[in-house]
């Protein structure tokens, strides 16, 4: 999918204001410092659409914006902070769910994963409740760039192993640098496969 138009178009405290459900929107989500907003911006061929967070915890917003004039992509707040107190992360995990299980048009969910950790608690818990809420996701690895190849293709079996011991299908699964712009176009061809509303 060539990306002709792509701008902000609000940010929402809680789904209810989130912009009318009437374009398929696909959601972005990981963990603080993941890689997220460098993907967008890759994505959209753009330097600072979404902007690259620095401090953890501050966007705690959920931001939408309007593709090619007919899709939304969706920039969800990081889960898990360690920094933040526990009531915060709990007021952070309601926004999050809620927005995921209300959201009428939401096509699919990226959630992203550094490539370069072993399987955190974190994320493997999150996908499983993507998994039990019957919550249609695909995984993202982000910075391939930042290790070797074989490095990388044993993480990202590591990875699978970890998800086979709870799920016998595998979700779709993709591995990016927005660094170098890899994956992003598969990415984006799947939602050109499936935004037909
Ligand atoms: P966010 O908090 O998930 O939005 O993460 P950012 O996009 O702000 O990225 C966090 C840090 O990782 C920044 O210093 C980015 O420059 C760096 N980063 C993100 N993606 C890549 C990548 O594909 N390759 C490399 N080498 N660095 C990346």
């Amino acid at each position: 999918m060539q990306i002709k138009t792509a701008e902000f178009v609000k940010s929402s405290q809680k789904w209810q204001e989130c912009p009318e459900p009437v374009m398929p929107e696909y959601a972005f989500i990981g963990r603080s410092n993941v890689g997220k907003s460098s993907l967008i911006n890759a994505m959209m061929g753009r330097k600072d659409l979404a902007k690259t967070s620095g401090t953890p915890g501050k966007t705690q917003l959920i931001n939408h914006f309007l593709v090619n004039e007919n899709w939304y992509l969706t920039d969800l707040p990081g889960y898990g902070y360690a920094k933040v107190s526990k009531s915060l992360r709990k007021d952070f995990e309601k926004l999050i769910t809620n927005y995921i299980l209300n959201r009428k048009n939401l096509v699919n969910l990226f959630v992203l994963i550094d490539i370069r950790h072993n399987p955190q608690k974190i994320d493997l818990e999150f996908i499983e409740w993507c998994g039990e809420s019957g919550i249609p996701f695909s995984i993202v690895f982000t910075k391939l760039d930042k290790m070797k190849p074989n490095a990388a293709k044993e993480n990202v079996e590591k990875y699978k192993a970890e998800l086979m011991k709870a799920w016998a299908d595998l979700p779709e699964i993709y591995v990016t640098s927005a660094e170098k712009k890899e994956g992003t176009d598969e990415i984006l061809r799947f939602i050109g496969k499936t935004n037909e509303f």
